[in-house]
């Protein structure tokens, strides 16, 4: 059972983040009757092992290579956060807390309830996530592509040829798409708020005129032209 109370304020947007995650894990788990115990979380035996911790430290280097997010300033730090979590698979999905040994009987996704609901699936596999990427990206002339992971998302600024700025915002685009479809997710789960894609893009947008337009050097770009293509200042 849990007992105890918080001796400060978060400090910082992580960890306001975390607190978030964990109050929406409360609510959504179920808490057993028998008492607490240690368990070390590395999805083996649950028995602690200096030659596992080894492994776990090694995976952990060699696994920090292969990242591929670049921090966007244009788009704000909260927005960045969520995207940083989504590609080393932190965020609270169903099937991430029941890794984490959380009580929940429900894994299917919120959004479609045909598949787990893992960040691959919510953010790449899920229908209602590639109708919003499809969308997107005929909004950004980008080609079609094929996603198989969250990382390859976060690679799409590459097919969109020279141009540092024009990568920048493609890149900004992403992390926005990944913090709507987050909290649109998070609305249908705590509030079973409905939503589609119309909304869901409408709102990557409108967030991603108004951030772009104060937080870059695009002061002047008009809405009328930037709806109808996000690079036409760069062109
Ligand atoms: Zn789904």
């Amino acid at each position: 059972m849990f007992s105890g109370r918080w001796y400060r304020s978060p400090r910082t947007v992580e960890e306001l983040s975390e607190l978030q995650d964990l109050e929406r894990m409360l609510s959504e788990g179920n808490m057993a009757q028998n008492s607490d115990k240690w368990v070390w979380d590395d999805g083996a035996a649950g028995t602690f092992t200096v030659s596992g911790f080894k492994e776990l430290i090694r995976e952990g280097v060699n696994g920090m290579q292969d990242l591929h997010m670049k921090w966007e300033g244009w788009v704000p730090i909260k927005v960045n956060l969520i995207t940083w979590r989504a590609e080393r698979d932190r965020l609270p999905t169903r099937v991430a807390l029941a890794r984490r040994r959380i009580n929940n009987p429900d894994v299917l996704c919120p959004m479609c309830s045909v598949a787990d609901e893992d960040i691959r699936h919510l953010m790449v596999g899920c229908e209602f996530a590639y109708g919003v990427w499809t969308v997107i990206c005929k909004w950004c002339k980008l080609d079609p592509f094929f996603a198989y992971d969250y990382d390859d998302l976060l690679m799409l600024y590459k097919n969109v040829h020279a141009g540092k700025w024009r990568k920048k915002i493609i890149r900004g685009i992403v992390m926005i798409i990944t913090w709507v479809i987050w909290n649109t997710r998070n609305a249908k789960v705590f509030q079973n708020s409905s939503t589609n894609i119309i909304d869901v893009v409408a709102e990557v947008k409108s967030r991603s005129f108004l951030w772009l337009k104060h937080r870059s050097k695009f002061k002047s770009i008009v809405w009328q032209d930037w709806s109808s293509y996000p690079l036409y200042m760069c062109l």
